[in-house]
């Protein structure tokens, strides 16, 4: 009834705004790490919809989660308690080490609320008039009017203010830099444990063991925005684990909802979210007894550490392969786990380029600042299809 692929992406065109510039595929199904088009034709997904897919399409016991609850009760807002709001905020609050957690629905919603809680901690329990947050250059935290406020990415941000004040921009990966913005004032740090759409940008070793020193001993909270990079994707929970460091706040996301319902979590101690009280802040849909659910079945196929494993085990086969490609099209290769930022030889052409050959090889993956191919696919991937990839990948730089 929607017509061919063409006519399809003709309607998408004129009757959906032009904040994306999307691959010419539509997609009609999915399952575990593939995906069909409406042609039939079958795609690996590399992209797994920037990590929001890390379990793969259609998980058995998510959907089990999601249909039982779906015939049961899906919404009561927050002015009631509903029966799966105990064990939600209970397990995922456990999964992140803290007291308690704030349940959102999109990443952006979670970074909002970090950023009230932060300032709001800084009036009531510092006594901060005007509390200022520092970012890092090249961050990516969402669309919001005050999120684009600190993005140094003209495209995301030009043409959009007046603009949020109150925010301070450092290099990201640079202690240095960072000890020398902090000042009375400063509220808290806000960072991407791995920088996403930067192009996976890995800091130092030794950057979080020294920015969390830092801001310990001024008293200034630190927010890790682990959206992108939390939930296994790394081949931990969460991405900063890898620098034995541990956050006052943790942003979740994408991964949460478990591909299936939009789910957010800011997770911290009760003497920081603490400084929420009735009325100060909320969501129509946040904790919404479906997105309880999901994410709740989210939670436990995390502590059973397969995903996290897989990811680990099979990450490093993928960044062996990617690395032995610098020089063959590729100049550079960054990230962790089953996560990787690939940067493309300009001689090749650019990495929109390259995801084009891919995509005619039954690859989906995404390109960044047009060098850099992102690859991300759901951590039910199998080795065989890592070797693939691989190779699909090395017949695509060659033309
Ligand atoms: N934070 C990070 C690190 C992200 O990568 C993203 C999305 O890409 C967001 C926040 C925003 O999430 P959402 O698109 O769900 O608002």
């Amino acid at each position: 009834a929607a017509g061919t692929a063409a006519e399809q992406i003709a309607d998408i065109e004129a009757h959906a705004a032009h904040n994306y510039h999307p691959l010419d595929v539509v997609i009609a199904r999915g399952e575990g790490a593939w995906v069909t088009d409406v042609d039939g034709k079958r795609y690996l997904d590399c992209l797994a919809a920037y990590s929001a897919v890390n379990f793969g399409h259609g998980h058995p016991e998510l959907l089990a989660a999601a249909h039982e609850q779906l015939d049961r009760l899906t919404l009561t807002s927050r002015a009631f308690h509903h029966d799966r709001m105990a064990e939600f905020v209970t397990e995922l609050a456990a999964l992140a080490g803290k007291d308690m957690v704030v349940p959102m629905n999109t990443g952006a919603e979670a970074v909002e609320t970090a950023i009230k809680v932060a300032r709001k901690y800084a009036h009531d329990v510092r006594g901060i008039a005007v509390p200022e947050i520092i970012v890092a250059g090249g961050n990516f935290h969402g669309r919001t009017t005050t999120i684009v406020s600190f993005s140094d990415d003209a495209v995301a941000r030009d043409g959009f203010g007046p603009y949020t004040p109150g925010f301070v921009t450092v290099p990201y990966g640079d202690a240095d830099a960072l000890a020398s913005a902090i000042t009375e004032n400063t509220a808290a740090v806000l960072l991407e444990s791995i920088q996403g759409e930067a192009g996976v940008v890995v800091p130092p070793a030794d950057y979080f063991p020294r920015v969390r020193a830092l801001t310990a001993e001024r008293g200034v909270l630190l927010i890790a925005d682990e959206i992108q990079s939390g939930l296994g994707r790394t081949g931990t929970t969460f991405a900063i684990e890898h620098d034995g460091v541990e956050p006052d706040l943790y942003l979740l996301g994408k991964a949460l909802g478990g591909g299936i319902v939009p789910v957010s979590a800011v997770a911290g101690n009760a003497d920081v979210l603490g400084v929420l009280t009735p009325g100060t802040h909320g969501s129509t849909f946040g904790g919404n007894p479906l997105a309880a659910a999901v994410a709740t079945a989210v939670v436990r196929l995390l502590r059973t550490g397969e995903y996290q494993e897989r990811s680990a085990v099979l990450g490093a086969r993928l960044h062996a392969g990617l690395t032995g490609l610098i020089g063959s099209g590729v100049t550079a290769v960054r990230g962790r786990g089953l996560w990787a930022g690939v940067d493309i030889d300009p001689e090749v052409g650019t990495a929109r380029d390259v995801a084009l050959r891919l995509l005619d090889r039954g690859i989906l993956a995404k390109d960044t600042h047009t060098r850099t191919l992102r690859l991300a696919p759901p951590l039910v991937i199998s080795r065989d299809e890592v070797e693939w990839l691989l190779r699909e990948l090395k017949a695509a730089l060659q033309g």
